[in-house]
């Protein structure tokens, strides 16, 4: 037996307006003048004087802005790096994401691919990145993914939506300010929360569960029960508490897997493009006979947040269709057999997950 030896972020601030830190952070990281800082930005904050204002660019230092509208691509993340090389003399001192799980694995996707040949849909896997990345910062303004912490950087490319697996991935420094996600809206603030509820579950309740998963799971499980099941948190410290809940989460799959609604919903997101937070939950709606408990509380969650997920998703799709989206969930093993067991492929069939894909 050998167990896995995992890079985790080196340096992380946490704090209420710690943003406002953003350019001492960097300013020692500068290469040199032709070496810019290049900020990628949710462009929902496009206009954003209290966030904008923040950021100080010098020389050759720039923002550009990113709608998250989608989830990113690998021909995407080409286009950027594309785009840096030919505005650039020199390559980047820095890469900074600021936003949520799009902006943050797009700011590490581009970091990886300004120093490795090729195209991104190369590196979808684990482990074939060659080369360190530029020095990249995450700063999350919604809570949820974990991809603050994580080591991948999930992509849909034009064979498969997979990510990029490597010890190169994590960020070199993370921004934790809570204050960034106060506008998050509610509907929203809830799919990538439960992002973080369903890591959580997938986790605990995986065959690939160890006492580090364990512990940091089980943190993440609590925050998230008090977070969206009890009254008595304020506004700032439901905001301070996600934050944590994402990372805890994170740091839980880091060690074990996720499950069967993660596998699903990359279905989903390959042929309809249903994102991420809200594809899971249109899944996980559906696993009682999986997740018993989870799904329990899941329920609850919904109710009391008023949360209504869309229905008949899948009501007008083909036999292809759900071939498609089939073969993209089996394709995701580890998540399965995490799940299962070993022996996942006599317990769980195309049949099964066709019908379970039709209800949604
Ligand atoms: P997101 O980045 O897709 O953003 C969701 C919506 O919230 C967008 O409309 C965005 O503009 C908006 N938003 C974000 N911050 C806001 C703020 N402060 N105020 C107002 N609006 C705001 O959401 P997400 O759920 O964080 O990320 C989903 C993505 O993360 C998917 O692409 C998924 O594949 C990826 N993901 C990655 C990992 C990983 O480990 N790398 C893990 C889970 C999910
Ligand atoms: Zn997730």
């Amino acid at each position: 037996m050998s167990y896995k030896n995992f890079p985790m972020v080196p340096r992380v601030i946490f704090g209420r307006g710690s943003f406002n830190q953003i350019n001492e952070v960097l300013a020692p990281k500068r290469l040199s003048i032709n070496a810019p800082f290049i900020y990628f930005i949710d462009d929902v904050f496009k206009n954003n004087t209290w966030l904008l204002s923040r950021i100080s660019l010098s020389y050759e230092d720039r923002i550009v802005f990113v709608s998250a509208k989608e989830e990113p691509k690998t021909s995407q993340v080409d286009q950027l790096v594309e785009n840096i090389i030919l505005e650039s003399k020199a390559l980047p001192s820095g890469i900074i994401g600021i936003g949520g799980g799009t902006l943050l694995d797009l700011a590490k996707a581009v970091s990886i691919m300004l120093t490795n040949e090729g195209e991104a849909k190369d590196y979808q896997g684990w482990d074939l990145v060659k080369n360190p990345a530029i020095y990249h910062v995450g700063i999350p303004t919604i809570s949820g993914t974990g991809a603050e912490v994580s080591r991948t950087t999930v992509l849909t490319g034009p064979e498969k939506k997979l990510g990029i697996n490597s010890d190169f991935t994590p960020f070199d420094q993370v921004i934790l300010d809570s204050e960034l996600t106060k506008d998050v809206p509610q509907n929203q603030w809830f799919y990538t929360g439960m992002d973080c509820y369903i890591h959580c579950i997938e986790s605990l309740t995986g065959t690939y569960l160890n006492t580090f998963s364990e512990t940091y799971g089980t943190m993440a499980l609590d925050l998230c029960k008090e977070i969206f099941m009890e009254d008595n948190l304020s506004d700032e410290e439901m905001q301070e508490k996600l934050m944590m809940a994402s990372w805890h989460g994170g740091m839980s799959i880091a060690y074990s897997q996720v499950g069967i609604a993660h596998a699903m919903s990359y279905g989903l997101s390959y042929l309809l493009g249903t994102k991420h937070g809200i594809g899971n939950c249109i899944v996980f709606d559906h696993l009682e006979d999986y997740y018993p408990e989870g799904v329990k509380l899941f329920k609850k969650m919904k109710a009391k947040h008023n949360i209504e997920l869309p229905q008949g998703i899948c009501a007008d799709l083909s036999d292809k269709d759900f071939d498609t989206m089939i073969n993209v969930a089996f394709s995701l093993e580890p998540l399965w057999e995490n799940a299962l067991g070993k022996s996942w492929k006599k317990t769980i069939t195309r049949a099964k997950l066709k019908a379970l894909y039709q209800k949604m």
